[in-house]
Protein backbone atom coordinates (compact mmCIF):
# COMPACT_ATOMS: atom_id res chain seq x y z
CA UNK A 1 0.00 0.00 0.00
CA UNK A 2 1.91 3.42 -1.25
CA UNK A 3 2.17 5.84 1.78
CA UNK A 4 0.34 8.39 -0.34
CA UNK A 5 -3.02 6.32 -0.28
CA UNK A 6 -2.15 5.71 3.77
CA UNK A 7 -1.95 9.18 4.91
CA UNK A 8 -4.75 10.41 2.57
CA UNK A 9 -7.58 7.38 3.85
CA UNK A 10 -6.14 8.49 7.34
CA UNK A 11 -6.54 12.27 7.14
CA UNK A 12 -10.12 12.29 5.30
CA UNK A 13 -12.00 9.15 5.73
CA UNK A 14 -10.40 8.81 9.23
CA UNK A 15 -9.90 4.78 8.99
CA UNK A 16 -6.13 4.84 10.04
CA UNK A 17 -5.04 2.09 12.79
CA UNK A 18 -5.95 4.17 15.53
CA UNK A 19 -7.87 6.38 14.19
CA UNK A 20 -11.01 7.22 16.71
CA UNK A 21 -13.34 7.10 14.17
CA UNK A 22 -12.78 3.90 12.43
CA UNK A 23 -16.01 2.58 13.51
CA UNK A 24 -18.22 5.18 12.20
CA UNK A 25 -17.70 3.78 8.79
CA UNK A 26 -17.73 -0.18 8.84
CA UNK A 27 -19.08 -0.81 5.46
CA UNK A 28 -16.94 1.62 4.18
CA UNK A 29 -14.17 0.38 5.75
CA UNK A 30 -14.75 -3.02 4.83
CA UNK A 31 -15.48 -2.15 1.05
CA UNK A 32 -11.46 -0.42 1.58
CA UNK A 33 -10.14 -3.29 3.20
CA UNK A 34 -11.28 -5.89 0.26
CA UNK A 35 -10.31 -3.08 -2.31
CA UNK A 36 -6.86 -3.08 -0.92
CA UNK A 37 -6.28 -7.27 0.05
CA UNK A 38 -7.30 -7.36 -4.36
CA UNK A 39 -4.84 -4.90 -5.26
CA UNK A 40 -2.32 -6.40 -2.45
CA UNK A 41 -3.46 -9.91 -4.77
CA UNK A 42 -2.99 -8.46 -8.14
CA UNK A 43 0.56 -7.38 -7.49
CA UNK A 44 1.40 -10.49 -5.68
CA UNK A 45 0.42 -12.25 -9.31
CA UNK A 46 1.69 -9.86 -11.30
CA UNK A 47 5.50 -9.56 -9.28
CA UNK A 48 5.51 -13.54 -9.38
CA UNK A 49 5.16 -13.51 -13.10
CA UNK A 50 8.30 -15.42 -14.57
CA UNK A 51 8.83 -11.89 -17.83
CA UNK A 52 8.82 -8.90 -16.78
CA UNK A 53 5.79 -6.57 -16.92
CA UNK A 54 5.34 -3.19 -18.13
CA UNK A 55 2.14 -1.22 -18.09
CA UNK A 56 2.66 1.88 -19.79
CA UNK A 57 0.95 4.96 -22.02
CA UNK A 58 2.14 5.69 -25.73
CA UNK A 59 4.81 8.18 -24.88
CA UNK A 60 6.70 5.67 -22.62
CA UNK A 61 5.70 6.96 -19.10
CA UNK A 62 5.65 4.09 -16.80
CA UNK A 63 2.56 3.51 -14.98
CA UNK A 64 3.45 0.11 -13.56
CA UNK A 65 5.99 -2.50 -13.78
CA UNK A 66 6.25 -5.48 -11.71
CA UNK A 67 9.59 -7.25 -10.11
CA UNK A 68 10.49 -8.49 -12.82
CA UNK A 69 11.14 -5.85 -15.08
CA UNK A 70 12.88 -4.19 -12.37
CA UNK A 71 15.24 -6.76 -11.58
CA UNK A 72 15.49 -7.02 -16.02
CA UNK A 73 16.70 -3.31 -16.33
CA UNK A 74 18.00 -2.75 -13.26
CA UNK A 75 15.60 -0.23 -12.40
CA UNK A 76 14.99 0.73 -8.71
CA UNK A 77 11.56 1.41 -7.00
CA UNK A 78 12.26 5.04 -6.34
CA UNK A 79 13.25 5.12 -10.42
CA UNK A 80 10.45 4.92 -12.13
CA UNK A 81 9.77 8.17 -13.08
CA UNK A 82 13.23 8.84 -14.03
CA UNK A 83 12.89 6.23 -16.46
CA UNK A 84 11.07 5.56 -19.93
CA UNK A 85 10.29 2.93 -21.45
CA UNK A 86 11.68 4.36 -25.00
CA UNK A 87 15.01 4.24 -23.22
CA UNK A 88 14.97 0.59 -22.72
CA UNK A 89 15.05 -0.04 -26.85
CA UNK A 90 18.40 -0.23 -28.34
CA UNK A 91 18.52 1.92 -31.34
CA UNK A 92 16.71 4.24 -33.40
CA UNK A 93 15.69 2.04 -36.25
CA UNK A 94 13.78 -0.36 -33.07
CA UNK A 95 12.45 2.92 -31.86
CA UNK A 96 10.35 4.21 -34.50
CA UNK A 97 9.11 0.81 -35.31
CA UNK A 98 8.41 0.09 -31.60
CA UNK A 99 6.19 3.31 -31.65
CA UNK A 100 4.59 2.16 -34.74
CA UNK A 101 3.59 -0.98 -33.10
CA UNK A 102 2.55 0.99 -29.65
CA UNK A 103 -0.10 3.01 -32.12
CA UNK A 104 -1.36 0.27 -33.56
CA UNK A 105 -1.49 -1.74 -30.60
CA UNK A 106 -3.71 1.78 -29.25
CA UNK A 107 -5.98 1.04 -31.80
CA UNK A 108 -6.52 -2.93 -30.97
CA UNK A 109 -3.75 -4.46 -32.92
CA UNK A 110 -1.91 -6.55 -30.30
CA UNK A 111 1.56 -7.99 -31.59
CA UNK A 112 4.29 -9.82 -30.25
CA UNK A 113 7.94 -9.00 -31.67
CA UNK A 114 11.22 -9.78 -30.84
CA UNK A 115 13.55 -6.69 -30.08
CA UNK A 116 17.06 -6.25 -28.70
CA UNK A 117 16.65 -3.77 -25.37
CA UNK A 118 18.98 -2.07 -23.20
CA UNK A 119 18.90 -2.69 -19.41
CA UNK A 120 18.74 1.41 -17.96
CA UNK A 121 22.24 0.70 -15.68
CA UNK A 122 24.88 -1.25 -17.71
CA UNK A 123 23.34 -0.63 -20.91
CA UNK A 124 23.97 -4.56 -21.20
CA UNK A 125 22.04 -5.60 -24.66
CA UNK A 126 19.26 -7.89 -23.91
CA UNK A 127 17.51 -9.81 -26.22
CA UNK A 128 13.71 -10.23 -25.69
CA UNK A 129 10.45 -11.16 -26.96
CA UNK A 130 7.57 -8.77 -26.32
CA UNK A 131 3.97 -9.64 -26.93
CA UNK A 132 1.54 -6.31 -26.79
CA UNK A 133 -1.58 -5.60 -26.25
CA UNK A 134 -3.69 -2.49 -24.79
CA UNK A 135 -5.78 -2.05 -21.70
CA UNK A 136 -8.10 1.21 -19.67
CA UNK A 137 -5.89 2.14 -17.02
CA UNK A 138 -7.82 5.14 -14.84
CA UNK A 139 -9.78 6.24 -17.77
CA UNK A 140 -6.74 6.58 -20.28
CA UNK A 141 -5.51 3.50 -23.01
CA UNK A 142 -2.53 2.51 -21.62
CA UNK A 143 0.09 -0.81 -23.09
CA UNK A 144 0.17 -3.70 -21.51
CA UNK A 145 4.32 -5.18 -22.30
CA UNK A 146 4.96 -8.77 -21.34
CA UNK A 147 8.68 -8.62 -22.21
CA UNK A 148 10.59 -12.14 -22.26
CA UNK A 149 14.22 -12.77 -21.28
CA UNK A 150 15.53 -14.31 -24.62
CA UNK A 151 19.36 -14.52 -23.91
CA UNK A 152 19.68 -18.13 -23.08
CA UNK A 153 17.33 -18.41 -26.28
CA UNK A 154 19.41 -16.42 -28.25
CA UNK A 155 22.40 -18.56 -27.54
CA UNK A 156 20.97 -21.66 -27.73
CA UNK A 157 20.10 -20.33 -31.03
CA UNK A 158 23.70 -18.97 -31.91
CA UNK A 159 25.21 -22.44 -30.59
CA UNK A 160 22.52 -24.00 -32.98
CA UNK A 161 23.61 -21.83 -36.24
CA UNK A 162 27.51 -22.79 -34.79
CA UNK A 163 26.99 -26.13 -35.04
CA UNK A 164 25.06 -26.37 -38.15
CA UNK A 165 27.57 -24.51 -39.78
CA UNK A 166 30.50 -26.61 -38.52
CA UNK A 167 28.29 -29.44 -39.89
CA UNK A 168 27.95 -27.80 -43.40
CA UNK A 169 31.93 -27.12 -43.40
CA UNK A 170 32.62 -30.74 -42.11
CA UNK A 171 30.53 -32.09 -45.14
CA UNK A 172 31.91 -30.18 -47.46
CA UNK A 173 35.68 -30.60 -45.73
CA UNK A 174 34.84 -34.48 -46.07
CA UNK A 175 33.26 -34.58 -49.97
CA UNK A 176 36.45 -32.41 -50.63
CA UNK A 177 38.75 -35.02 -49.20
CA UNK A 178 37.21 -37.78 -50.88
CA UNK A 179 37.53 -36.28 -54.23
CA UNK A 180 41.39 -35.26 -53.16
CA UNK A 181 42.23 -38.57 -51.94
CA UNK A 182 40.69 -40.42 -54.61
CA UNK A 183 43.06 -37.92 -56.86
CA UNK A 184 45.54 -39.04 -54.46
CA UNK A 185 45.04 -42.90 -54.31
CA UNK A 186 44.46 -42.79 -58.55
CA UNK A 187 47.26 -41.09 -59.12
CA UNK A 188 50.09 -43.25 -57.78
CA UNK A 189 47.95 -46.69 -58.19
CA UNK A 190 47.60 -45.56 -62.19
CA UNK A 191 51.30 -45.28 -62.09
CA UNK A 192 51.82 -48.36 -60.43
CA UNK A 193 49.38 -50.67 -63.18
CA UNK A 194 51.02 -48.47 -66.04
CA UNK A 195 54.49 -49.16 -65.89
CA UNK A 196 53.90 -53.02 -64.19
CA UNK A 197 52.24 -53.34 -67.82
CA UNK A 198 55.10 -52.19 -69.66
CA UNK A 199 57.57 -54.07 -66.98
CA UNK A 200 55.26 -57.41 -69.43
CA UNK A 201 57.16 -56.12 -72.31
CA UNK A 202 59.73 -58.78 -73.35
CA UNK A 203 62.69 -55.77 -75.38
CA UNK A 204 63.29 -53.81 -72.54
CA UNK A 205 66.47 -52.50 -71.80
CA UNK A 206 68.56 -53.00 -68.36
CA UNK A 207 67.74 -49.12 -68.30
CA UNK A 208 64.46 -49.16 -69.12
CA UNK A 209 63.37 -51.64 -66.71
CA UNK A 210 65.34 -49.91 -63.89
CA UNK A 211 63.33 -46.47 -65.16
CA UNK A 212 60.00 -48.56 -64.52
CA UNK A 213 60.91 -50.70 -61.21
CA UNK A 214 62.07 -47.12 -59.72
CA UNK A 215 58.66 -45.45 -60.98
CA UNK A 216 56.49 -48.02 -59.50
CA UNK A 217 58.33 -48.28 -56.10
CA UNK A 218 57.76 -44.07 -56.09
CA UNK A 219 54.59 -44.57 -56.42
CA UNK A 220 53.80 -47.29 -53.87
CA UNK A 221 55.68 -45.05 -50.97
CA UNK A 222 53.44 -41.97 -51.66
CA UNK A 223 50.44 -44.60 -51.60
CA UNK A 224 51.65 -45.81 -48.06
CA UNK A 225 52.38 -42.42 -47.30
CA UNK A 226 48.51 -41.56 -47.63
CA UNK A 227 47.65 -44.52 -45.98
CA UNK A 228 49.71 -44.03 -43.12
CA UNK A 229 48.53 -40.20 -42.74
CA UNK A 230 45.03 -41.67 -42.33
CA UNK A 231 46.12 -43.94 -39.84
CA UNK A 232 47.66 -41.57 -37.80
CA UNK A 233 45.04 -39.19 -37.95
CA UNK A 234 42.25 -41.66 -37.15
CA UNK A 235 44.41 -43.27 -34.39
CA UNK A 236 45.05 -39.61 -32.79
CA UNK A 237 41.34 -38.74 -33.03
CA UNK A 238 40.65 -41.69 -31.04
CA UNK A 239 43.16 -41.58 -28.60
CA UNK A 240 44.40 -44.82 -29.18
CA UNK A 241 48.03 -43.25 -30.34
CA UNK A 242 50.54 -43.91 -27.65
CA UNK A 243 53.78 -41.97 -26.61
CA UNK A 244 56.93 -43.74 -25.60
CA UNK A 245 59.41 -41.26 -24.11
CA UNK A 246 62.61 -42.10 -24.39
CA UNK A 247 66.45 -39.54 -24.27
CA UNK A 248 67.09 -38.21 -27.21
CA UNK A 249 70.24 -36.49 -28.51
CA UNK A 250 68.48 -33.53 -30.67
CA UNK A 251 71.03 -32.91 -32.66
CA UNK A 252 71.50 -36.16 -34.36
CA UNK A 253 67.72 -35.94 -35.63
CA UNK A 254 68.46 -32.74 -37.41
CA UNK A 255 71.29 -34.05 -38.66
CA UNK A 256 69.56 -36.84 -40.12
CA UNK A 257 66.25 -34.61 -41.23
CA UNK A 258 68.99 -32.28 -43.14
CA UNK A 259 70.53 -35.13 -44.87
CA UNK A 260 66.78 -36.21 -45.63
CA UNK A 261 65.66 -32.88 -47.20
CA UNK A 262 68.89 -32.15 -48.70
CA UNK A 263 68.79 -33.45 -52.08
CA UNK A 264 65.20 -32.70 -52.81
CA UNK A 265 65.87 -29.18 -52.01
CA UNK A 266 69.23 -28.90 -54.15
CA UNK A 267 66.96 -30.36 -56.59
CA UNK A 268 64.66 -27.22 -56.63
CA UNK A 269 67.50 -24.94 -56.00
CA UNK A 270 66.20 -23.97 -52.66
CA UNK A 271 68.95 -23.56 -49.98
CA UNK A 272 68.75 -25.58 -46.40
CA UNK A 273 70.04 -24.18 -43.64
CA UNK A 274 69.87 -25.92 -40.53
CA UNK A 275 70.77 -23.34 -37.86
CA UNK A 276 70.99 -25.29 -33.92
CA UNK A 277 71.55 -24.40 -30.88
CA UNK A 278 73.66 -26.20 -28.44
CA UNK A 279 73.76 -29.93 -28.30
CA UNK A 280 70.99 -30.81 -26.11
CA UNK A 281 69.31 -33.79 -24.68
CA UNK A 282 65.84 -33.90 -24.06
CA UNK A 283 63.53 -36.92 -22.95
CA UNK A 284 60.50 -37.38 -25.70
CA UNK A 285 59.22 -39.29 -28.46
CA UNK A 286 61.84 -39.44 -31.41
CA UNK A 287 59.68 -40.90 -33.85
CA UNK A 288 56.85 -38.33 -32.99
CA UNK A 289 59.34 -35.28 -33.26
CA UNK A 290 60.74 -36.92 -36.87
CA UNK A 291 57.19 -36.83 -38.04
CA UNK A 292 56.56 -33.30 -36.82
CA UNK A 293 59.63 -32.34 -38.51
CA UNK A 294 59.73 -34.08 -41.58
CA UNK A 295 55.75 -32.79 -42.43
CA UNK A 296 57.12 -29.24 -41.94
CA UNK A 297 59.75 -29.77 -44.01
CA UNK A 298 57.92 -31.54 -46.84
CA UNK A 299 55.35 -28.44 -46.60
CA UNK A 300 58.03 -26.03 -46.85
CA UNK A 301 59.71 -27.52 -50.27
CA UNK A 302 56.27 -28.36 -51.64
CA UNK A 303 55.43 -24.38 -51.47
CA UNK A 304 58.76 -22.62 -52.12
CA UNK A 305 59.97 -22.66 -55.46
CA UNK A 306 63.03 -19.95 -54.72
CA UNK A 307 65.36 -19.06 -52.06
CA UNK A 308 65.87 -21.04 -49.00
CA UNK A 309 64.69 -22.72 -46.02
CA UNK A 310 65.52 -22.78 -42.45
CA UNK A 311 65.14 -24.90 -39.66
CA UNK A 312 66.59 -25.37 -36.44
CA UNK A 313 65.66 -25.03 -32.50
CA UNK A 314 66.78 -22.37 -29.21
CA UNK A 315 66.42 -24.06 -26.39
CA UNK A 316 64.68 -21.50 -24.03
CA UNK A 317 64.37 -21.56 -19.89
CA UNK A 318 61.44 -24.63 -19.62
CA UNK A 319 60.90 -25.82 -23.38
CA UNK A 320 62.98 -25.98 -26.48
CA UNK A 321 61.53 -23.98 -29.46
CA UNK A 322 61.75 -25.72 -32.90
CA UNK A 323 61.40 -23.41 -36.05
CA UNK A 324 60.82 -23.85 -40.09
CA UNK A 325 60.83 -21.09 -42.14
CA UNK A 326 60.50 -21.21 -45.60
CA UNK A 327 60.37 -18.16 -48.32
CA UNK A 328 57.56 -19.86 -50.11
CA UNK A 329 54.30 -18.81 -51.14
CA UNK A 330 52.54 -18.18 -47.72
CA UNK A 331 49.39 -18.75 -46.57
CA UNK A 332 46.28 -16.04 -46.62
CA UNK A 333 44.63 -14.76 -43.83
CA UNK A 334 41.94 -16.47 -44.55
CA UNK A 335 43.14 -19.98 -44.39
CA UNK A 336 45.99 -19.57 -41.89
CA UNK A 337 43.41 -20.01 -38.47
CA UNK A 338 42.40 -23.40 -40.44
CA UNK A 339 45.61 -24.75 -41.19
CA UNK A 340 45.75 -27.15 -38.17
CA UNK A 341 42.22 -28.53 -39.18
CA UNK A 342 41.84 -31.95 -40.38
CA UNK A 343 41.40 -32.02 -43.92
CA UNK A 344 41.92 -28.09 -44.58
CA UNK A 345 43.79 -27.61 -47.56
CA UNK A 346 45.42 -24.02 -49.10
CA UNK A 347 43.59 -21.64 -51.30
CA UNK A 348 45.03 -24.01 -53.61
CA UNK A 349 42.58 -26.73 -53.25
CA UNK A 350 41.82 -27.23 -56.25
CA UNK A 351 44.84 -27.01 -57.94
CA UNK A 352 46.50 -30.38 -58.82
CA UNK A 353 49.99 -28.73 -58.73
CA UNK A 354 50.19 -29.16 -54.69
CA UNK A 355 49.84 -32.88 -54.05
CA UNK A 356 48.31 -33.25 -50.91
CA UNK A 357 45.52 -34.86 -48.54
CA UNK A 358 45.32 -31.88 -45.92
CA UNK A 359 46.63 -34.07 -43.09
CA UNK A 360 50.13 -33.32 -42.40
CA UNK A 361 49.74 -30.28 -40.20
CA UNK A 362 46.83 -31.89 -38.06
CA UNK A 363 49.12 -34.98 -37.70
CA UNK A 364 51.89 -32.60 -36.73
CA UNK A 365 49.75 -30.35 -34.43
CA UNK A 366 47.84 -33.98 -32.41
CA UNK A 367 51.76 -35.28 -31.90
CA UNK A 368 52.83 -31.59 -30.51
CA UNK A 369 50.03 -31.45 -28.36
CA UNK A 370 50.74 -34.98 -27.48
CA UNK A 371 54.29 -34.38 -26.13
CA UNK A 372 53.23 -31.18 -24.35
CA UNK A 373 53.82 -28.70 -27.03
CA UNK A 374 52.00 -25.83 -28.79
CA UNK A 375 52.30 -25.66 -32.55
CA UNK A 376 51.92 -21.97 -34.41
CA UNK A 377 52.03 -20.35 -37.89
CA UNK A 378 53.31 -16.75 -39.16
CA UNK A 379 53.03 -16.74 -42.38
CA UNK A 380 51.82 -13.96 -45.53
CA UNK A 381 51.00 -14.65 -48.82
CA UNK A 382 53.68 -14.67 -51.02
CA UNK A 383 56.21 -13.73 -48.76
CA UNK A 384 56.81 -16.94 -46.81
CA UNK A 385 55.83 -19.02 -43.59
CA UNK A 386 57.37 -19.72 -40.01
CA UNK A 387 56.39 -22.75 -38.52
CA UNK A 388 57.27 -22.81 -34.31
CA UNK A 389 56.76 -25.84 -31.80
CA UNK A 390 57.80 -26.26 -28.61
CA UNK A 391 58.53 -29.43 -26.38
CA UNK A 392 58.91 -28.94 -22.60
CA UNK A 393 62.75 -29.43 -21.73
CA UNK A 394 61.82 -32.48 -20.12
CA UNK A 395 64.79 -34.70 -18.56
CA UNK A 396 63.54 -38.75 -17.85
P1 LIG B 1 48.69 -30.76 -47.37
O1 LIG B 1 50.08 -30.24 -47.45
O2 LIG B 1 48.59 -32.23 -47.59
O3 LIG B 1 47.72 -29.99 -48.20
P2 LIG B 1 48.87 -29.96 -44.60
O4 LIG B 1 47.97 -30.28 -43.46
O5 LIG B 1 50.28 -30.36 -44.45
O6 LIG B 1 48.18 -30.59 -45.87
O7 LIG B 1 48.81 -28.43 -44.87
C1 LIG B 1 47.57 -27.78 -44.95
C2 LIG B 1 47.66 -26.56 -45.83
O8 LIG B 1 48.47 -25.57 -45.18
C3 LIG B 1 48.36 -26.79 -47.14
O9 LIG B 1 47.45 -27.29 -48.11
C4 LIG B 1 48.86 -25.41 -47.48
O10 LIG B 1 47.84 -24.65 -48.05
C5 LIG B 1 49.17 -24.81 -46.13
N1 LIG B 1 50.62 -24.89 -45.83
C6 LIG B 1 51.23 -25.74 -45.01
N2 LIG B 1 52.56 -25.49 -44.96
C7 LIG B 1 52.78 -24.45 -45.79
C8 LIG B 1 53.94 -23.72 -46.16
N3 LIG B 1 55.14 -23.99 -45.67
N4 LIG B 1 53.77 -22.69 -47.04
C9 LIG B 1 52.56 -22.38 -47.54
N5 LIG B 1 51.43 -23.05 -47.22
C10 LIG B 1 51.53 -24.06 -46.35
Amino acid sequence: MSEDWKKYRDKIIGLGENSSRKSYYPELQDKISELETSKENLLTIINSMSDALFIHDTAGKILLMNNKARHLYQIEEDEIDQVNVSNLICDQDNYNRIHLIWENAIQGESDIFELISVSAKDMEEIPVQVSINSTTWNGEKVLVAVVRDFRERKKYEEELIAAKKKAEENDRLKSAFLANISHEIRTPMNGILGFAELLKQSDLTGEQMENYIQIIETCGFRMLNIINDLMDISKIESGIMTVTLNDLKINEVFDYIYDLFKPEADKKGIRLIKNTDIPIVICTDKEKLIAVLTNLLKNAIKFCHAGSIEFGYTTQEQSILFFVKDTGIGISKEKIEHVFERFIRGDHEMSPKYEGTGLGLSIAKGYVDMLGGEIWVDSELGRGSQFYFTLPLRRK
